[in-house]
């Protein structure tokens, strides 16, 4: 009877062995499959974000070619408005192009808000007398994109998204917008204290402007320069350098690369950065938007290359690119439109 009762206990005792181990099992296939998942995910992610980026990098260059005004421009980047490249090849209707004028309430009066702090700059600055002069600014990107499109031209058919996030620094990890906005701040107060009138298209980074309604904002002004500020990016880390964007049509047509090259040049004397050259296209909606006053979408350099990523975030290096820019507005014809 108690061996009988003992083989029972050990029956027992065996099954009871064998759920744990079953369950242990379980938890731990559960537990590799759910850690296969990230890592699948991780993985897919970077390969996306390479391709993403290797994308730009082929469309610029095609793009390039052929159309740049000098031969340096060897590696052009994954750029600037950060957005694909038209996929939809509807005729743009009249309708479809008041549709996309901008809602007052959506783009900044010019007026800055009262409670945003603008950078100093130190007191005895050294630059050409800008009175009379005025510029718009648009900080490049916002902190949330939109991919609602908009027309990209109103002169071509295609479409592309509203805004786009920008690219990131590779040793900063600061968001593009961010540095853009800081930069088109401390120039503000720079061309301010020479004699400029400066509007900015945006003072915040938490906005929704889309490149269109941001050249209607520039045009509204008149402008004798818009200067689209941005940082630029590649696949290739040791790509650095200066490089300017412009329509490749409208008004200023065959003015448009010799003033960028002024730009580029004046801001690579004064930073020491090597300037790239100019880029005519037609694939920047806030370019072709805004063909009746000199319109440049300036990258100010790579967030991909350590050394510039992190002078782009320095205050002393921002001043110079400041300066830079100061002298080119100076080169400008004023507007006799405004
Ligand atoms: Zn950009």
């Amino acid at each position: 009877m108690i061996k009988h009762s003992q083989k029972e206990m050990r029956k027992k005792l065996r099954r009871q062995a064998t759920i744990i181990v079953s369950l242990g099992l379980i938890v731990v296939v559960v537990l590799i499959i759910l850690a296969g998942m990230l890592i699948f995910r991780f993985v897919s992610d970077r390969v996306s974000s390479a391709q993403h980026n290797n994308f730009e990098t082929t469309m610029a260059y095609s793009e390039s070619s052929g159309q740049t005004n000098n031969p340096s421009l060897s590696n052009p980047s994954s750029d600037s408005e950060q957005t694909t490249v038209p996929v939809e090849s509807s005729t743009i209707s009249s309708s479809s192009v008041e549709s996309s004028a901008p809602d007052p309430t959506d783009v900044t009066d010019g007026v800055l808000p009262t409670e945003l702090q603008l950078p100093t700059i130190p007191s005895d600055i050294d630059g050409p007398d800008l009175t009379g002069y005025l510029v718009v600014i648009d900080p490049g990107h916002q902190m949330y994109p939109d991919s609602e499109q908009e027309p990209l031209s109103p002169t071509m058919s295609g479409s592309k998204d509203r805004v786009s996030s920008g690219t990131s620094g590779v040793s900063t990890k600061r968001p593009e917008y961010e540095v853009n906005l800081e930069i088109a701040l401390l120039l503000k107060v720079y061309l301010e204290e020479l004699g400029c009138e400066v509007y900015l298209t945006r003072t915040e980074n938490d906005v929704n402007i889309s490149n269109i309604e941001r050249a209607e904002f520039a045009l509204s002004y008149m402008p004798d320069a818009y200067l689209r500020l941005h940082c630029n990016g590649n696949m290739d880390s040791s790509v650095r350098g200066i490089s300017v964007f412009v329509a490749d049509f409208g008004k200023h047509k065959s003015n448009l690369c010799v003033w960028a090259d002024a730009l580029g040049q004046s801001i690579s004397l004064a930073t020491g950065s090597p300037y790239i050259g100019c880029n005519a296209s037609s694939r920047y909606s806030g370019l072709n938007w805004a063909t009746d006053i000199p319109s440049f979408l300036l990258e100010m350099g790579f967030m991909t290359n350590q050394q510039e990523d992190e002078l782009l975030s320095d205050y002393s290096y921002q001043l110079k690119i400041c300066s830079g820019i100061a002298d080119f507005v100076s080169t400008m014809p004023k507007n006799t439109s405004r």
